[in-house]
């Protein structure tokens, strides 16, 4: 599902070039769930960020289910980014002003899906996260996990093969935090979506198959999980 060979991404800044991520090598398999594993500043975020398109590595290739995307153009970057990957993020990053229903529905909306299928696919996914009673809510009236759970049904919608999260259970107490992995296990398992899952709560590590460390911007270890 993921292939990454000898990618690097170097920060420009002031005071010098700063190196994320070092010539990193790394394949994760069709229905893993991994965990990414290190301390703050170690690249976590900025491997993500490649992996999902929403960055671009300064050296190397990064490839998802067989597309190479640093062969893409803006265009065609934006597309894969809309619509084969979920994104799920600790902050949820639902829009507030919108309800629910219209959160999970952007991603369709942006592709111009017809109004009855936006509608049905919609009421789906609320039904998949348990929400269906919460359509018409604003984020705000909603909990943080219950939010989440809106954020994972919007990265739903496209039918992503890959999901990934950027510690998902971060801003969550633990119980709250253990439904959304369940919730992440269930997709995993029932529906065989890739997860890149980065935390560093080893609680919510256990939930993964594969735990990849990173420190300094190198993959220091790849271990299998206590469910492998
Ligand atoms: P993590 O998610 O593991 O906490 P990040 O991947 O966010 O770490 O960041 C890794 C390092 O790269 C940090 O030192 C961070 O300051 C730096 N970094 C991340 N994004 C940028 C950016 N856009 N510009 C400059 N430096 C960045
Ligand atoms: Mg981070």
């Amino acid at each position: 599902m993921i292939q990454l060979s000898k990618v690097s991404k170097v920060f420009a800044l002031e005071a010098g070039a700063f190196t994320a991520l070092k010539d990193t090598d790394l394949h994760i398999g069709r229905g893993e769930f991994i965990a990414i594993m290190g301390p703050s500043g170690s690249g976590k975020s900025t491997m993500l960020q490649l992996l999902g398109g929403l960055d671009l590595p300064s050296a190397g290739q990064v490839s998802v289910d067989g597309v190479a995307l640093n062969k893409l153009n803006e265009k065609e970057r934006t597309l894969f980014r809309r619509t084969k990957v979920g994104f799920v993020f600790q902050n949820y990053q639902l829009l507030p002003m919108m309800t629910v229903a219209e959160n999970v529905a952007l991603p369709l909306a942006a592709n111009r899906a017809p109004k009855e299928e936006i509608k049905d696919t919609v009421n789906r996914l609320l039904r998949e996260v348990g929400l269906e009673d919460k359509a018409s809510r604003f984020p705000s009236q909603l909990s943080g996990g219950q939010q989440q759970r809106v954020a994972i049904a919007r990265a739903l919608a496209m039918k992503p093969r890959l999901i990934l999260a950027d510690e998902p259970t971060g801003n969550l107490d633990r119980k709250t935090g253990e439904g959304v992995l369940q919730l992440l296990t269930r997709l995993n398992r029932e529906e065989q979506i890739t997860i890149v899952m980065v935390t560093h709560d080893e609680d919510a590590a256990k939930a993964a198959s594969r735990i990849i460390q990173i420190r300094d911007g190198e993959v220091v270890q790849s271990t299998e999980g206590v469910l492998a």
